[in-house]
């Protein structure tokens, strides 16, 4: 045999495709940058897969539930949990029972959730506290532009959604840092302790009303301006989930424009990836199932996370319908016999950084997606280790079908790793792989 053939080298995705290809590759990528402008959160992001579900013929849940329609093949589903998860389906020829191929991602990123009683005012500033939600890195949230994004209700319960500081002429707001002057303590200490989560508090306002010497007179014209535009009161933010994400819009980076830098990549480049995938299928042969699903950066728990019992619940609705009775081994048959791709970010090899990568085994910018055998962490621990068969067939589809594609194992053994939706759905005994798209903090390949 050759050497050529002996040895595997990894395809760059940008030298497999001609012209052609990469107008196509970057009109997608369009698609994508306006995904990611109007699903900055959970919720937005389910609005928008809704939307482009409906747009192409995908009904809810409910008129099949409610006997409007039959389920047959090739119908095209839709199902929300309480407006922060969504899942797809595509009834395939064979009975559902007989197993589905899932594809998963997770449409939550880690933001600053504002606290229940958020708003005080201090030396004539307004401020909202916040609470981190997901692994951040504090630093990175101070002197930016910021967005306030979330559903506050009234005192008559009447829901509405907000967003402040993504249109052109919106104010946007911001958390100070200490000017480089005063700095000379804050430079010694350690990243994770320079910023303090109770520091990460939003500056809202300046300018004060009523009595000259009246206490709090900030904060007294920000529930007024508040009440004023969004008949809120300072009570209703007990009940609003409110998030503070990065203001503005995603944009192209690098003069060649190979790259997008966004907020919530992660994991918007998968659960885009996945809708798409999901709204481009024709009729097939195995159910198919989308599942964009909440929670997933603090652990995938609660009832919208992964780990709860609602695509198990829909699964068996489905089910129900299908066969005209329920049986609970139909539902264990069904999930036993399906096949996951797990989708979510992985890190590429970064020169900056390179002592936290093991090189042969980490992904590169432009090298496709990511194939991760397991995550977890030193010593695999919490992983999901996907078996050599799955990984076999599914990396054999991906070559038969022109997939650019390459392993990526997330840091050195011993510096990182983290978890995904992935061992839940491979506890129920699905066969599940997590496929990675690979990106840096603030830029992903699509
Ligand atoms: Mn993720």
């Amino acid at each position: 045999m050759e050497q050529d053939q002996l040895k595997h080298t990894f395809k760059n995705a940008w030298d497999t495709m001609d012209d052609a290809e990469i107008e196509k590759c970057l009109a997608f990528s369009e698609g994508y940058k306006q995904f990611l402008d109007f699903s900055k959160t959970e919720r937005e992001s389910v609005r928008e897969i809704v939307r482009l579900a409906e747009a192409a013929g995908y009904e809810p849940l409910s008129t099949f539930i409610d006997g409007k329609k039959k389920l047959t093949k090739g119908a095209k589903i839709y199902a929300v949990n309480r407006d922060k998860a969504v899942l797809l389906f595509n009834i395939g020829k064979q009975p559902i029972k007989t197993g589905v191929h899932i594809v998963g991602a997770h449409i939550d990123a880690p933001r600053l959730d504002l606290k229940p009683f958020p708003l005080y005012e201090e030396a004539e500033m307004a401020f909202l506290k916040t609470h981190y939600y997901g692994g951040i890195k504090k630093y990175q949230w101070t002197t930016t532009p910021l967005a306030i994004h979330g559903v506050v209700f009234t005192k008559d319960g009447e829901k509405r959604d907000i967003v402040i500081g993504e249109s052109d002429e919106d104010p946007i707001f911001a958390i100070t840092d200490l000017l480089v002057h005063l700095a000379k303590d804050q430079q010694t200490k350690s990243l994770a302790e320079g910023v303090e989560g109770e520091k990460l508090n939003v500056l809202i306002g300046n300018r004060g009303i009523g009595e000259k010497d009246a206490k709090d007179r900030v904060k007294a014209n920000m529930l007024e301006l508040l009440n004023e535009k969004y008949g809120i009161t300072e009570k209703d933010f007990i009940t609003a989930e409110f998030e503070i994400v990065p203001a503005g819009k995603a944009r192209d980076m690098g003069f060649d424009r190979s790259m997008i830098s966004a907020y919530a990549h992660d994991d918007r480049v998968c659960s885009y990836a996945g809708v798409t995938a999901m709204l481009a299928l024709g009729e097939v042969e195995t159910t198919a199932v989308g599942m964009f699903m909440d929670k997933e950066e603090v652990g995938s728990q609660g009832n919208t996370g992964s780990e709860s019992r609602y695509f198990e619940n829909i699964l068996a609705e489905l089910i129900f319908l299908q066969e005209g009775q329920y049986n609970d081994l139909y539902l264990r048959r069904a999930i036993s016999n399906a096949k996951v791709l797990s989708g979510d970010v992985g890190a590429a090899f970064d020169p900056n950084y390179a002592s936290a990568y093991e090189k042969s085994n980490s992904a590169i910018m432009g090298r496709g997606v990511q194939i991760a055998k397991y995550t977890g962490a030193r010593g695999k621990y919490s992983c999901n280790d996907a078996n050599a068969e799955f990984i076999s067939e599914v990396t054999r589809l991906f070559d038969s079908s022109n997939v650019v594609w390459q392993v990526g194992e997330l840091g050195k053994v011993d510096q990182g790793g983290g978890g995904t939706i992935a061992y839940i759905l491979a506890n129920a005994n699905a066969e599940v792989i997590d496929w990675r798209r690979t990106g840096h903090q603030h830029a992903c390949t699509v």
